[in-house]
Parts: structure tokens; C-alpha cells; sequence
């Protein structure tokens, strides 16, 4: 009789390392024993490959068979490019000059204490939006970031956004202290489960925002997986050793 394929797909930041921090021996060790008790290992997170490859290390994901990137836009099997899907190929460039043009206007007409540069970056799979600029100072983005608290600089322009795009069919998060995500509706981590269900008979899943508004919430609801919410990296090792190791 065949046994059952199970992989666990990990988020990164307060899952599987401290936040922006690399991830430490207990936490190595402990994949590596959830490996030899024969379950896959996988990661997905909303950062890019070269960010992650510094919390985790490119050792770490070369031995996983599955990696994925920007929620899976950049996916590596063995630490080696499978699949990479671009916001795009998605879209199309008229959408997309649409949007960039359309934010451009909008920042132009903003008067906000400061503005900088880089008020759209292109990534792979979704559009980054900044009304002060994402090459602003470290005290400059904290300013923004209790400024915005108070006067809703990106909910109004989110508002904006959705109304002027409404049939492009696009998700508008705001995230981190100075930008709102612009991407395809579905591209949040849930994107990776395509290249995992037919595959594994169960598949789990280990976050840290697992709840409503956080970037783990949409995967760890989704039918597809059994969700696993954590605390920290500790709380990780004790729910692992708990599933898989007793
Ligand atoms: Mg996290």
C-alpha cells in the first residue's frame, strides 16, 4: 500500500525565522527531522528570492524540493527556476501603463509633507505603489507611516485605484509602512497551491498573519490545506514536533 504524500509549506518571516532575521539551528534541525519522518518541506513567501536566500540560506532551499517567490510568481524546484509568471503576462502592457499612468497623476495631485522617488516599482508578479516614494529615508518612511495613520493617504487612494480599475480585476493590499500591492485577483500565497495539489495527498500550512487582513490568512483558509497558525518560530517547532514527530 502506498502511504500517504504530505508536504508542509512554510511563510518565512515569524514562521519559520524572527522577523527580517535569519533562521536559527533549532529551527534547521527540526525540518530536518520532519524531512526523515518523510514529509516534504516547502516555503512561500510574499518577498523575493534574494531576500529570502538571506534569511534562509541557499543551502536551505536548494534541499527543498519545492521554493516559492512573491507567492509563487518565481518558483524554484530543487533551488533551480521551474516557472516564473509575470503581472504582465497577466495584464498586458496597455493595463499596466494604465495603472502606472493613473498613479503618476494621482501622486502629482497628493500634497503631502515629503515626496521622493520610485512612487511605482515593476516586480515580477505584482505592482508596488508608494505615495511618498520607496527611496525615502528610514525616518522618512516612519514619518509617512504615522502621517498616513492619520490623514488615510492610501486607503483614499486604494478607494481610487478600485474605482478606477474596477474591471481589471485586481487586489489592492496595503502593506508595510509606505506602499499598497496592486496585483491579480487570487495572487496572494494561495497561487503556489497550483503546483502542489496534485501532488501531495495533504497539505499543510504554517503562518504567522493567518488572520483577516494578514498575508497568510487567504492560504490558510483555503479548502486545498490544513492551516497551522503560529506565534513565533518556537511555537512553529512545538506544533511540528507535536504533528509530525511523535
Ligand atoms: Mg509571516
Amino acid at each position: 500500500m502506498e502511504s500517504k504524500k504530505i508536504i508542509a509549506v512554510f511563510d518565512v518571516d515569524g514562521t519559520l525565522t524572527p522577523a527580517r532575521k535569519a533562521m536559527e539551528q533549532n529551527m534547521v534541525e527540526t525540518i530536518e527531522k520532519v524531512k526523515e519522518a518523510g514529509i516534504s518541506v516547502a516555503v512561500v513567501s510574499g518577498s523575493d528570492y534574494k531576500k529570502i536566500a538571506e534569511q534562509i540560506g541557499e543551502d536551505f532551499i536548494n534541499q527543498m524540493e519545492h521554493s516559492f517567490f512573491e507567492n509563487g510568481c518565481v518558483y524554484l524546484q530543487s533551488g533551480k527556476e521551474h516557472t516564473s509568471t509575470s503581472i504582465r503576462d497577466e495584464l498586458g502592457e496597455e493595463k499596466i501603463k494604465k495603472i502606472v499612468n493613473f498613479v503618476l497623476r494621482y501622486v502629482a495631485d497628493l500634497d503631502i509633507p515629503i515626496k521622493r522617488g520610485t512612487f511605482v516599482e515593476y516586480r515580477t508578479g505584482l505592482l508596488n505603489v508608494s505615495p511618498i516614494g520607496r527611496n525615502c529615508s528610514y525616518d522618512e518612511r516612519t514619518d509617512f507611516f504615522e502621517y498616513d495613520k492619520e490623514q488615510k493617504i492610501r486607503p483614499a487612494m486604494v478607494e481610487a485605484m478600485k474605482e478606477e480599475f474596477k474591471d481589471f480585476n485586481l487586489t489592492f493590499s496595503i502593506g508595510g509602512q509606505i506602499s499598497i500591492d496592486v496585483f491579480p485577483n487570487g495572487w496572494d500565497k494561495r497561487f503556489c497551491l497550483k503546483y502542489l495539489t496534485d501532488h501531495y495527498d495533504e497539505i499543510h500550512f504554517f503562518g504567522d498573519r493567518t488572520e483577516k487582513g494578514g498575508n497568510d490568512h487567504e492560504i490558510y483558509e483555503d479548502e486545498r490545506t490544513i492551516g497551522h497558525s503560529v506565534t513565533d518560530p518556537e511555537d512553529c517547532i512545538k506544533q511540528l514536533t507535536e504533528l509530525f514527530l511523535k
